[in-house]
């Protein structure tokens, strides 16, 4: 039921901060439009390994059902090059879920909730009062990084989540739902290559120092369908002129070798509820539960934000590479303490 006099808040983009925020409000009791500009279901460039979500948020956003019978990794193997450098559990379980089936739970739940969803419908500006602003990652201009990702299907796998780093990459391979390994890329790559979708994927996959790796994906059975990519990627907090209130990658990215860019999509619309619900109930004005708002996600994402950023270049240089597999073999790498300083 809703009380006369609430206000309604807009969000624009239905990913999953966009979505999971709608999901929060409304079970507030409080209007939302969400204005989506692609449709659903539909495959998105991301590793598909969600970790760091916790029960917290999971019962403030209602997520627990959309979350139901998802893979569970507790466990995972990392490469440099050719060679398996360390084999390890996870400091907590890990789920496995396509982008496809999680959005299109999510964009049911909201409906089911009482949402108002607008497909294929895209906002331009960001300075209405009650708008919020959960548009995706921003393109930044020069950046050479460019993410893939594609679905191989009955691939045998080491563990939950293998990790490969070669020259100026890493791929991420985490299983999914009904016999679906998602294998996710993110390649430093100014070149451009004759190739197209999967077979491009493979083709730089190779080209970086992974061939190892691409001769085992050339032997499964890929689906076509599920490959997608993106380019001029940046990392770290978004700078704009006026922020308004920005919530998921549309505040800031975190890069992908984390695997928590999804959770914090989740978190930072727990950040914002209160503050919208403060300002949908009358109890604040817009401006103030933006600068409310600003000020959790500052607190809630500095700190991982700034470790994340110092680690991503790390990770894809050669003499870091000596120092992890170095590092792995002699069983001397602080996996979990690093794991622990990106959340
Ligand atoms: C290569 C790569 C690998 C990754 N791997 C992982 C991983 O393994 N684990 C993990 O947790 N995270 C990973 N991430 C990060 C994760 O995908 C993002 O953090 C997450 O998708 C952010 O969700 P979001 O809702 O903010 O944005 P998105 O999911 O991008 O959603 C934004 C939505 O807004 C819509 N939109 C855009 N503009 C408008 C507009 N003007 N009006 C209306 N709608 C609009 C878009 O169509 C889109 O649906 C990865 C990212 C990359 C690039």
């Amino acid at each position: 039921m809703e009380t006369a006099g609430v206000k309604q808040i807009t969000i624009a983009g239905g990913g999953l901060a966009g979505l999971s925020l709608g999901l929060g409000l409304r079970r507030r009791g409080i209007p939302v439009t969400l204005h989506e500009a692609g449709t659903y279901p539909r495959h998105r460039v991301c590793g598909e390994f969600i970790s760091g979500l916790g029960e917290g948020t999971i019962d403030t956003l209602g997520l627990a059902e959309i979350l139901g019978g998802v893979l569970r990794h507790t466990r995972t193997t990392w490469f440099v090059r050719h060679r398996k450098v360390f084999q390890t559990a996870l400091p907590e379980p890990a789920l496995g879920i396509s982008r496809l089936l999680l959005d299109q739970r999510l964009s049911e739940s909201f409906r089911q909730s009482g949402g108002t969803l607008i497909e294929r419908s895209r906002i331009q500006d960001n300075d209405t009062a009650g708008q919020v602003w959960a548009v995706g990652r921003q393109r930044k201009k020069g950046s050479t990084w460019l993410g893939l990702k594609a679905h191989f299907i009955n691939m045998p796998m080491t563990d939950g989540l293998e990790m490969h780093l070669g020259k100026g990459i890493y791929v991420g391979l985490t299983p999914v739902e009904d016999g679906r390994v998602n294998v996710c890329g993110l390649i430093r790559d100014p070149s451009s290559t004759s190739a197209k979708g999967p077979d491009m994927f493979l083709e730089l996959i190779e080209k970086h120092g992974l061939g190892h790796l691409a001769v085992r994906l050339r032997n499964q059975e890929v689906d076509p369908g599920s490959f997608q990519g993106v380019n001029a990627l940046g990392f770290g907090p978004v700078s704009v002129p006026d922020p308004g209130c920005r919530i998921g990658d549309a505040h800031s990215l975190i890069p992908p070798f984390t695997g928590h860019g999804m959770t914090m999509a989740f978190q930072s619309a727990e950040s914002v509820l209160p503050h919208l619900e403060a300002y949908s109930k009358g109890t604040l004005d817009w401006p103030t539960a933006v600068s409310k708002s600003r000020r959790s996600l500052s607190r809630r994402f500095d700190r991982r934000l700034r470790m994340a950023s110092r680690l991503h270049p790390f990770l894809t240089g050669s003499l870091a590479q000596t120092v992890v597999g170095l590092g792995g073999r002699l069983g001397c790498l602080p996996f979990q303490t690093l794991y622990r300083a990106v959340r």
